[in-house]
């Protein structure tokens, strides 16, 4: 990656190697359909795949796999509506072979979300082109695309011949691992030619979704429509034209692709017919370039931070943002969509939706959180299926899938591919029920900053209650002990599935599960007495929870057990202690990377489960989520202490235990660090930063971005750097930047109103957007100030605190 401007990610050369990661970090999309970054002249061939997701566009296939049949739920390939290449005449298509090109320059602009590709090529009859590629995935009309395709012949003259295509034929084969399971999903309903274009109408095998998609193609000569001669080109899956036309030497020609995509989102009537409609009714590129660069503009006006002097981290703050805003979007709200672990980027996860989205909301919440709203009725209309499965396994209230997709069943794999030895094992992170907890806690978080009400009362408050009785019901009462179980769970650390001396799956009192599980007793408890008691009868009649359950809740917040090593440190589960330590420096001087432990120690025949090792954070990941005052309320009011160096001594303990095997780990570390003061802190966000660009996991970036890196990123700004609280009655701020940092500027909306935000080494500024008449409280520093709307108010800042020692 080369930097010239902050808002430009720019790579100076064509890098077989590094195409697949550059085409997810290249995405373009609109919270509807998103495209990956793949070249017009490429098909999927080991170097390029382009693909194009429909949010919320899966299908199921069936695989035998060791004679069994498996079936996996996809995020399905959709037609590819990116071919576009010319031929002098005589020649042969340009390909992108690098043998044939002279330069290559790849942008994108993140202000106006263009993608543009300049390249020089020389064909074998030394017959020299420049060609200049600009697309956009319109973020204003979310059913359009467009591609500008100028081509300028440096030495010759003559005709020329244009391709372009919509290509049904494209199978799933974005992820390796993925590839001994069945791939094809898409079947051609039907597809024709109109005017200036060509339609495709396709149909999922399983889910029956249409997308229907149109490509109109016209070549321009300035402001002069070149006449050009037209050839249909019709394959059994694929459609499209073949225009030839005579260019002179040196003369740009501008070939320029309408793209109509559209699906079964509301608004639509037949998605065919919808995108057969299109042909014609668009206008030139410039035209709907104007009202995309518009729309990205007011997004930036809102959603921009700007960071001094840190160019890099600046870059990649916005590249993250970026692709926070074309997974979920204001075209989001509505559909029947939550953000996926991988953007809707690539095929890896199979775009499904993780306890990940607990990294990504806070980015909506202080934003557009209706959209946050819309995301959540996504579980919300799956709260029957969770219901379901929390019958089928014995348990009372509603369990949420570990991966969940189109209908709300569990979706994760039962096998588990394991490329380093190439064998299938099995997968039990399903028993990860801490997801349920994410849910609840997205569930609070969005209530706490909007005090949306109506929500709560109408969806919100129902969910609760169902995960409270589900966390209810997974816990067993030890007699001996005289307190609250939870066994046969996984935490968020992967890589510890089962205990050596246990025999049953998962393991026994997860310290995170089993803290979470009390935090949303509590929250279900609280919103009990938050909505008028009328409505809290209706739920529990309706749900049928009984007057036993919530005082069976408040027991359990008192005898729930959190497990402890000897020194008085969380431990992560029952028998932690007891593991093995992990030779971390042979392990490193063995295999270099070593973030995938599990399948690096699985090959070798041995087991994660046998030693203090962690995948990510999972004790830390408590204090990721949970003001410290709660870790200690809860743990104090369980009967355990809590040593003030508790966290501290929590930190030194996992840090130098964990792998970072998940993007995810970054961020929960940086922001533990910050909390105790660590000069680190820094280096663990840069390390997050670095997740995607820089593609950390070595080869993962390419099949999908980690969106809940992204978003973690993004929230460690503001909880960290501005010190934003805003959950509680009155919006806080301690800001605290980061030694690396000289000003930060953002802005949030907040209840209804944006707030313009300043922070520098020494001073605190903040704008309350005008409009209205009433007062905003607002608290800084621990102090509480009245605003009026429209008023600026500055304060001084203390100097930094000395940062702590450095952990072991
Ligand atoms: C992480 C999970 C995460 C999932 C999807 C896994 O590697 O361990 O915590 O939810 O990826 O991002």
């Amino acid at each position: 990656m080369t930097e010239s401007s902050d808002w430009l990610l720019v790579y100076d050369s064509f890098d077989p190697e590094q195409e697949g990661r550059r085409e997810a970090l290249c995405v373009l999309g609109n919270g509807v359909f998103v495209t990956r970054g793949a070249a017009e002249e490429s098909q999927a061939d080991g170097v390029h795949y382009p693909g194009t997701y429909v949010a919320g566009g899966y299908d199921r296939a069936v695989t035998e796999v060791g004679g069994r049949p498996i079936v996996n739920e996809d995020l399905v390939n959709f037609p590819n509506w990116l071919p576009l290449t010319f031929r002098p005449e005589g020649g042969d298509w340009l390909t992108l072979d690098p043998a044939q090109i002279l330069s290559y320059r790849q942008v994108l602009d993140l202000r106006e979300g263009v993608l543009i590709r300049e390249l020089r090529v020389r064909d074998d009859a030394g017959r020299e082109t420049r060609v200049r590629s600009r697309r956009i995935v319109h973020m204003e009309q979310p059913n359009l695309a467009a591609i500008e395709y100028s081509i300028t012949p440096e030495n010759w003259a003559g005709r020329v011949h244009v391709r372009s295509l919509l290509d049904g034929s494209v199978v799933n084969a974005g992820v390796a691992r993925y590839r001994d399971l069945a791939a094809k999903h898409l079947e051609i309903v039907d597809m024709g030619d109109e005017g200036s274009g060509v339609w495709l109408l396709v149909r999922t095998t399983q889910s029956r979704l249409e997308v229907g998609l149109s490509a109109s193609t016209r070549v321009w000569r300035g402001t002069v429509e070149i006449d050009a001669e037209r050839r249909l080109v019709k394959q059994p899956e694929i459609i499209g034209t073949e225009l030839s036309f005579d260019v002179a030497r040196g003369e740009t020609v501008a070939v320029e692709k309408t793209v109509a995509l559209y699906t079964w989102d509301p608004g639509t009537s037949e998605a065919g017919l919808e995108a057969r409609e299109a042909i014609g009714r668009t206008g030139r590129f410039e035209e709907l370039l104007r009202s995309h660069t518009l729309a990205w503009k007011a997004l930036w006006r809102r959603c921009d931070i700007r960071l001094e002097p840190a160019a890099t981290e600046q870059l990649i703050l916005r590249l993250h943002i970026f692709h926070l805003l074309q997974t979920a979007s204001l075209h989001s709200i509505g559909r029947d969509v939550s953000v996926p672990a991988r953007g809707w980027h690539g095929e890896a996860y199979r775009g499904h939706i993780f306890w990940d989205e607990l990294f990504v909301f806070p980015f909506f919440n202080l934003r557009f959180s209706m959209v946050t709203r819309s995301m959540l009725l996504y579980r919300y209309r799956r709260l029957n299926r969770a219901r379901w499965a929390a019958r089928a396994e014995g348990y009372r209230g509603a369990m949420f899938p570990w991966q969940s997709g189109s209908n709300g069943q569990e979706e994760t794999q039962e096998v588990h591919y394991n490329p380093n030895d190439g064998t299938w094992g099995s997968d039990l992170s399903r028993r990860q029920r801490h997801v349920n907890a994410a849910v609840a806690y997205n569930i609070w978080q969005y209530y706490a900053v909007t005090r949306d009400r109506d929500f709560l009362s109408h969806y919100g408050a129902e969910m609760l209650f169902e995960i409270a009785r589900f966390f209810d019901s997974l816990t067993t009462l030890n007699e001996v002990s005289g307190r609250y179980e939870i066994h046969g769970v996984m935490g968020p650390d992967e890589y510890s599935e089962t205990h050596p001396e246990y025999p049953e799956p998962g393991l026994r009192n997860n310290a995170y599960t089993n803290v979470m599980a009390v935090w949303v007793l509590e929250r279900a408890l609280e919103v009990m007495e938050l909505l008028p008691p009328r409505r809290i009868k209706e739920i529990a009649e309706q749900i049928g929870l009984t007057s036993e359950e919530p005082a069976r809740w408040r027991d359990i917040l008192h005898r729930m057990t959190v497990p402890f090593h000897g020194d008085g440190i969380i431990s992560q589960f029952d028998g932690y202690d007891r593991l093995l330590e992990f030779d971390w420096d042979h392990y490193r001087t063995r295999y270099g990377n070593i973030t995938r432990l599990d399948r690096i120690l699985k090959a070798e025949g041995d087991s994660p489960d046998r030693y203090k090792l962690a995948k990510q954070a999972d004790v830390l990941m408590l204090f990721y989520l949970l003001p410290q005052k709660d870790v200690r309320r809860i743990l104090e009011r369980l009967g355990y202490p809590y040593p003030e160096d508790a966290l501290q001594r929590a930190v030194e303990c996992y840090l130098p235990r964990t792998s970072h095997g998940s993007t995810l780990s970054h961020v929960v570390h940086a922001s533990v660090l910050d909390l105790v003061q660590h000069d680190s802190a820094w280096e663990m966000f840069t390390d997050a930063l670095r997740g995607d660009v820089e593609d950390i996991q070595g080869g993962t970036t390419q099949e999908g971005i980690h969106l809940g890196a992204i978003g973690g990123t993004v929230d460690i700004v503001f909880r960290h750097f501005v010190g934003l609280d805003a959950t509680g009655d009155v919006i806080a701020f301690r800001p605290k930047l980061p030694e690396a940092l000289t000003s930060l500027r953002a802005q949030i909306r907040h209840r209804g109103r944006w707030f313009g935000i300043t922070v520098t080494r020494d001073r605190f500024l903040l704008y309350v957007e005008s409009g209205g008449t009433e007062p905003v409280p607002v608290e800084i520093l621990g102090e509480l100030h009245t605003l009026e709307p429209g008023e600026r108010f500055e304060v001084a800042l203390p100097p930094a605190e000395p940062a702590a020692a450095p952990v072991a």
